[in-house]
């Protein structure tokens, strides 16, 4: 039951869904981004919300980020990452991932609330590595791109790059295989399975500087591991990361 015209009205018919829900993102009263609840300003957090996120500052190890002991300093690497350093220069996040921090991304991707990336920008800005020199978003398979409309972390590094006048090579990385499922392998794995799946189309623009890739959730880093190694082979300078928010031991409480 193959109708001609079906994909193309299909598709025009989800370009029109994705205008009107951007154009009801200006229409509406502004929301809390946690919550949904009415706030009295766009990008603001009721003060519940508010209260429940974690922000995360430079305290941490100073490879990973991850909280380590208060006293140990700046430049001081957690045992894992003095055992093994990570091939990217550091992991910036805005928050610690929580039942909040967890709603933006979901209310950018599957809401289509763009305005949503602006929100999360704000706080990203303030991590912005030092000497960052281009900023680089995690790209997204051509069919979910397709399917989403947009592609978030392209948003967030948009306004970041507005905020902090870093500028942004929107296709510094091209994703050329679609994610394989990581459910189940071990960190070995994961990293075979995902490499090669990323690609560097100009490796001329990134070589020699100091880049920024950004993304939305950092979870196991499978997939940004992968893009800091493509960018690595094109000789970017360092490859550190910067995103809204990361898994943090004992804080997705
Ligand atoms: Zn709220
Ligand atoms: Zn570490």
């Amino acid at each position: 039951m193959t109708r001609p015209g079906f994909a193309a009205g299909r598709a025009a018919y989800r370009l029109a869904g994705s205008l009107v829900r951007r154009v009801a993102d200006w229409a509406l009263p502004p929301r809390c981004p946690g919550c949904g609840e009415p706030v009295e300003a766009d990008h603001r957090f009721c003060a519940g919300c508010w209260g429940q996120l974690r922000f995360l500052d430079d305290m941490g190890c100073a490879s990973c980020g991850l909280p380590i002991v208060p006293e140990a300093g700046r430049e001081a690497r957690c045992a894992t990452c003095f055992a093994s350093p990570p091939v990217h220069a550091g992991i910036h996040a805005a928050v610690a991932y929580g039942p909040i921090a967890r709603e933006l991304p979901i209310r950018l991707k599957h809401g289509g609330r763009i305005g949503v990336a602006e929100t999360m920008a704000g706080p990203m800005a303030r991590r912005m590595p030092e000497g960052a020199e281009l900023l680089v978003p995690v790209p997204l398979h051509r069919w979910r791109l397709w399917r989403r409309g947009f592609n978030q972390a392209v948003l967030i590094g948009a306004s970041l790059s507005r905020r902090t006048g870093v500028p942004m090579l929107r296709d510094g990385l091209v994703r050329v295989r679609a994610t394989p499922l990581l459910r189940g392998l071990s960190p070995r794995q994961r990293r075979a399975a995902m490499a090669s799946a990323f690609r560097v189309p100009d490796p001329a623009r990134v070589a020699g500087r100091r880049v920024v890739l950004v993304d939305d959730v950092y979870t196991t880093g499978a997939t940004t591991g992968a893009c800091v190694r493509a960018l690595l082979a094109a000789g970017a300078a360092s490859v550190a990361i910067l995103c809204w928010a990361r898994v943090v031991e004992g804080a997705d409480d």
